[in-house]
């Protein structure tokens, strides 16, 4: 990642994006719509290549896992066995006077303690400082209203832990004043929609708030099609839909996302703690084998006594977002309970039967689930570096590359002829181009100066870029016709390469 590890950095990511047609606001000509993002021509080729990529290595590259793609709108029962109707809902808080919504999970307060005396609360929004933005803020507080005496250190609570008699005390983060902010109440996240011509309870449904609950309903289908055997997983990719209350950060949490999930199922009486981290470790290498620094991962086990009560463990792979650390994978150990609540509400048995044991129980299972703008993010930031590089006249000039992984690169290679006027050139360009084009994305580019038609490509994380000069027509000798140059984004090291030789030497490094 880039040295301004910041705010400035996450601003030049998302002006990149916008600027090179990797992101764009939804309906952005409207005046957009929050948590709703499109993804422009090189936005699709990389979301594409992540999600192909995890297919290829989770699916098809292993025996033991199927794949699955179910409906986003499903049976509104699913809904509630599984627990979502109920339960899928974020402590939501209204501040009266601005008008303005936030998670009561993200408001952050202190009281201002002085001499043992509470003399006020001051408050802030979750950061990567908030102990110390709290301390900046109790500071402030004390000497705007001179008060004599020794400010004791802050203890920060979210606003889900303020006592009743604390929130009217508390100010808003929104107008700095106490008194607007409503107690925290549930709200739940899933969209609702109706199926059918009716508009009326019994027509509700919903748009699904995880991928994971088809794996569980679909258990029984996948079982009886005989081609799978305990332990075994099912994985789908697919979009999942959120209400979140305060959509941010970019496209790390949106109201529209996609999801690559997989359920693991194992034996009752495995040891589920050695597939929990089979997966985690699993997870793991492949973020780094598709170019996220190993040094920006980090892993999060959730706390037990903060666990859902049927949940054995969750560990979260997080990185470190420009914004802060942050979730990225999820692994979570859910036990039997998700086959359990289905088959008490369908009536339907959810049972494996072990024809060796001669047993029969309720697989357990383990969950992996990531979100694919979220690994496309980090992959960005992974990414980003501004580095020197000589211009046309060799004066060195800051140079803005994508060092992306090239498995994952939107475009492979760029085709460059040397002169677009030069119409041997650029009919040599076209046949290199054609040549290569059938195996990976070829970029084929004759507008302006080579050195700036290079920057382009770097900044859009191209690894490889071929140039055909007169030297490839065999003007400096025979010895030199039909080789170009074949350019490393990274290094920047140029080598004269044959035609004949370039999708040998390219092939496997892009793939
Ligand atoms: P968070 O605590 O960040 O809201 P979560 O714990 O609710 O996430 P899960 O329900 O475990 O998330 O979802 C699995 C994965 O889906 C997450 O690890 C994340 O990568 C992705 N994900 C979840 N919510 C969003 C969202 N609103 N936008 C983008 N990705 C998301």
């Amino acid at each position: 990642m880039a040295e301004s590890n910041s705010a400035d950095l996450m601003d030049k990511i998302v002006s990149l994006c916008k600027r090179r047609g990797f992101i764009f606001q939804s309906s952005e000509i409207y005046g957009g719509i929050n948590g709703f993002w499109d993804y422009g021509p090189l936005g699709v080729e990389l979301r594409k290549n992540i999600r192909d990529c995890w297919w290829n290595d989770m699916v098809r590259r292993r025996d033991d896992v199927v794949g699955l793609e179910s409906s986003i709108i499903m049976h509104p029962k699913v809904w509630e066995a599984s627990g979502h109707v109920g339960g899928f809902t974020d402590p939501m808080v209204d501040c009266k006077v601005s008008k303005q919504r936030f998670r009561a999970d993200q408001i952050f307060f202190s009281p201002v303690i002085v001499d043992g005396k509470t003399v006020g609360y001051v408050t802030v929004l979750e950061s990567e400082r908030i102990a110390e933005e709290l301390l900046e803020k109790a500071e402030t507080f004390k000497r705007k209203k001179a008060i004599q005496g020794k400010l004791e250190p802050v203890q920060p609570k979210d606003f889900t832990e303020a006592k009743a008699e604390e929130i009217p005390l508390i100010p808003s983060p929104a107008t700095g004043e106490p008194g607007s902010l409503t107690p925290p109440r549930a709200f739940n996240m899933m969209f609702e929609t109706y199926v059918g011509a009716l508009r009326d309870e019994s027509a509700v449904a919903y748009l699904r708030p995880e991928t994971a609950q088809g794996m569980f309903v679909d258990f029984k289908a996948i079982l009886d099609t005989g081609r799978v055997k305990i332990p075994f997983g099912i994985a789908q990719v697919g979009k999942s839909f959120r209400n979140e209350i305060t959509p941010r950060n970019f496209i790390f949490r949106s109201r529209e996302f996609e999801q690559m999930e997989m359920e693991y199922f194992i034996a009752d009486d495995d040891d589920w703690a050695k597939w929990h981290r089979y997966w985690i470790d699993w997870c793991r290498e492949w973020l780094i084998s598709v170019g996220i620094s190993a040094e920006l991962l980090s892993e999060y086990d959730h706390a037990k006594e903060k666990l859902a009560f049927y949940s054995k463990g969750t560990t979260d792979i997080m990185f470190k977002y420009p914004f802060g650390v942050q979730e990225l994978w999820g692994i979570a150990a859910r036990g039997d309970y998700d086959l359990t609540q289905h088959s008490k509400a369908s009536g339907q048995p959810m049972e494996y039967f072990d024809d060796v044991k001669k047993k029969r129980f309720v697989p357990h299972v383990i969950e992996p689930a990531v979100g694919v703008d979220r690994i496309l993010l980090a992959i960005l930031c992974s990414a980003y570096v501004e580095d020197q590089a000589p211009d046309e006249k060799g004066k060195m000039e800051t140079r803005t590359v994508l060092k992306l992984h090239p498995r994952i690169a939107p475009i492979k290679v760029a085709v460059f002829p040397l002169l677009k006027n030069k119409p041997e050139l650029v009919k040599k360009a076209q046949e290199v181009r054609d040549l290569l084009r059938p195996y990976m994305t070829v970029f084929y580019d004759e507008a302006s100066a080579i050195g700036r038609r290079y920057r382009r490509q770097d900044e859009v994380g191209t690894p490889f870029g071929v140039t055909i000069d007169f030297d490839t027509l065999g003007e400096k000798g025979p010895e030199l016709a039909d080789t170009v140059t074949l350019r490393e984004r990274d290094t920047m090291k140029q080598e004269r390469v044959k035609i004949s030789d370039l999708l040998g030497i390219l092939l496997p490094r892009v793939r």
